[in-house]
């Protein structure tokens, strides 16, 4: 299938790695040019080299999201680069496993910044780009955690991606008049450094509570963010995409 959208321009947050690295790729098999952003500036470079051979543009962005500045330096330099953006993919993210009685007040903070307002950051930005163009889409990354409460992951981790899931459906509503859609998707157990830091035993007792019998991979997720980036999936807004492998709470 062709998503037709070919000589695009995207912002993947936290694409040095994991799924954000999966989805720049995804994007860049359909001509989509991308600037990929990471705090780890090497990895960054990497997944843009592999993006160039591709036979797109590419270009590495080291940038902490959480940061006002950071923000607006990275859109600077892809509009300067690449040009307006066209697609956002607010991937970056983290999350601390800290029992909820420990969490320290910093902490929380922190992983409100980086997964929630930075978030916000990017929209923000992202919004005066594709405005002008009438033409937009934004994915942003919720999780399971956001829809049914964390397991292993923290609070403050599941409160921040169920923040995205109406921070989502609240700019689906906005920016929709200038065809701009808004959609996050929320993944289960998905193999990547995120996940690898649980212990064998804790992967294998979330494997057997999932219908499918298996962690999901980043690329699983990466095409369904590419798809919500397409020409065909301009009439989905405020849409919350679950990828669970069959997962029920
Ligand atoms: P990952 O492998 O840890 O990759 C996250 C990337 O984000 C890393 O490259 C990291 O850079 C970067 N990053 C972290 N903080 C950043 C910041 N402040 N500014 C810019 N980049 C930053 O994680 P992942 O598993 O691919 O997860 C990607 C997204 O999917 C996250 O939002 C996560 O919450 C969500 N998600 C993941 C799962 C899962 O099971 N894996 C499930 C549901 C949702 P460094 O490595 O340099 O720190």
């Amino acid at each position: 299938m062709d998503f037709k959208i070919q000589g695009k321009n995207a912002i993947v947050t936290g694409s040095g790695q994991g799924i954000g690295r999966a989805t720049a790729i995804a994007l860049a098999q359909e001509g989509v040019n991308v600037a990929v952003c990471d705090l780890d500036l090497t990895h960054a470079g990497e997944v843009a080299k592999e993006i160039e051979a591709l036979g797109v543009r590419a270009i590495a962005v080291q940038a902490d999201v959480s940061q006002e500045a950071d923000v607006k330096r990275l859109f600077a330099v892809t509009r300067e680069q690449l040009g307006p953006v066209d697609i956002l993919v607010n991937n970056a993210g983290i999350s601390p496993k800290v029992p909820f009685d420990e969490i320290p007040c910093e902490q929380f903070k922190k992983v409100m910044e980086v997964n929630l307002l930075g978030t916000f950051l990017c929209c923000q930005q992202a919004y005066a780009d594709m405005k002008e163009k009438n033409w937009g889409r934004i994915i942003n990354l919720s999780s399971m955690a956001g829809l049914f409460g964390a397991n292993k992951a923290g609070a403050h981790y599941s409160a921040t991606k169920a923040g995205i899931i109406g921070l989502t459906k609240t700019l689906a509503k906005k920016m929709g008049p200038y065809q701009i859609t808004v959609n996050c998707v929320a993944p289960g157990r998905i193999n990547t450094a995120l996940t690898q830091v649980l212990a064998p035993e804790v992967v294998e007792q979330i494997r057997q509570q999932i219908p499918m019998k298996r962690i999901g991979e980043p690329e699983e997720v990466a095409w369904v963010i590419a798809f919500l980036a397409s020409q065909q999936a301009g009439y989905v807004t405020g849409a919350c995409v679950d990828i669970l492998g069959g997962f029920i709470a």
